[in-house]
C-alpha cells in the first residue's frame, strides 16, 4: 500500500511484474501479523526498484515508500500494539528517541523474523539488523537497506514531534558486513 502510494497503481504493477511477483497484483498479503511475507520477495522488490529507476532514483522511491510504510503501519497496529504519540509527548528528546528506537525494535523482533539490535553512545544510536528482509541475499558494492532507513527517518519524526534526524545506512550485510547498521544522529536537522 506505501508502494502503491508512491509509485500509482501503473507503478507498482511493473515493480511487482519486474520482481516475478505478478501474483500479487491486486492480491496484496492480508494486514496481520503472519509470517507469511517472503524477505526474498521484498528484497526482489528493492533490486526491482533500482532496476527499473536507476540506483538514485530506485533508493528515493524505497527512501519515501519505507517513511509511508510508518504512517500506515502505525495507523493499522499502533492501537493494538497501545503506542501512542501521547506517550511520547512529555518525554525529554533523548528519552523518546530510545524509548521509541527500542520499542520499534522490539516490534520487529517479535512480530517478524528481522532480528534488531540498538546500540546507544552519548550521541549517536545505531540500529543494527542482524538478519535483513531489505537486502536478503544480495550483493551490492554500497548499502541498499533504503527502505529500512525511510522506516527509521519517520519514526523518529513521529516520536519527536516532527523534527528530522540524520539517519545513515552505514553497513550492510549485501556488501558482506556481519549487520546492516543504520546510524542516527540524535541532534536534529536544523
Ligand atoms: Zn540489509
Amino acid at each position: 500500500m506505501a508502494m502503491e502510494e508512491v509509485l500509482g497503481r501503473n507503478g507498482i504493477n511493473v515493480v511487482l511484474n519486474l520482481s516475478e511477483l505478478s501474483r500479487l497484483i491486486n492480491s496484496y498479503p492480508p494486514n496481520n501479523f503472519d509470517l507469511q511475507f517472503n524477505f526474498s520477495d521484498l528484497s526482489k522488490i528493492q533490486t526491482a526498484l533500482e532496476d527499473l529507476y536507476g540506483p538514485l532514483g530506485g533508493r528515493g522511491v524505497a527512501l519515501r515508500s519505507g517513511r509511508a510504510s510508518f504512517k500506515y503501519g502505525l495507523r493499522e497496529f499502533g492501537p493494538l500494539l497501545g503506542i501512542t504519540d501521547l506517550a511520547f509527548r512529555l518525554l525529554p528528546l533523548n528519552e523518546k528517541l530510545s524509548t521509541g528506537l527500542n520499542f520499534f525494535a522490539d516490534v520487529f523482533n517479535r512480530f517478524s523474523d528481522q532480528r534488531v539490535r540498538i546500540e546507544e553512545t552519548p550521541d549517536r544510536f545505531y540500529w543494527h539488523i542482524e538478519c535483513c528482509p531489505v537486502c536478503w541475499g544480495r550483493h551490492a558494492d554500497g548499502p541498499v537497506c533504503h527502505l529500512a532507513v525511510g522506516i527509521l527517518q519517520e519514526a523518529l519524526f513521529w516520536v519527536s514531534g516532527g523534527k528530522h534526524f540524520p539517519v545513515e545506512e552505514t553497513h550492510c550485510i549485501a556488501q558482506g558486513e556481519l549487520t546492516c547498521t543504520i546510524e542516527i544522529v540524535k541532534k536534529p536537522v536544523e
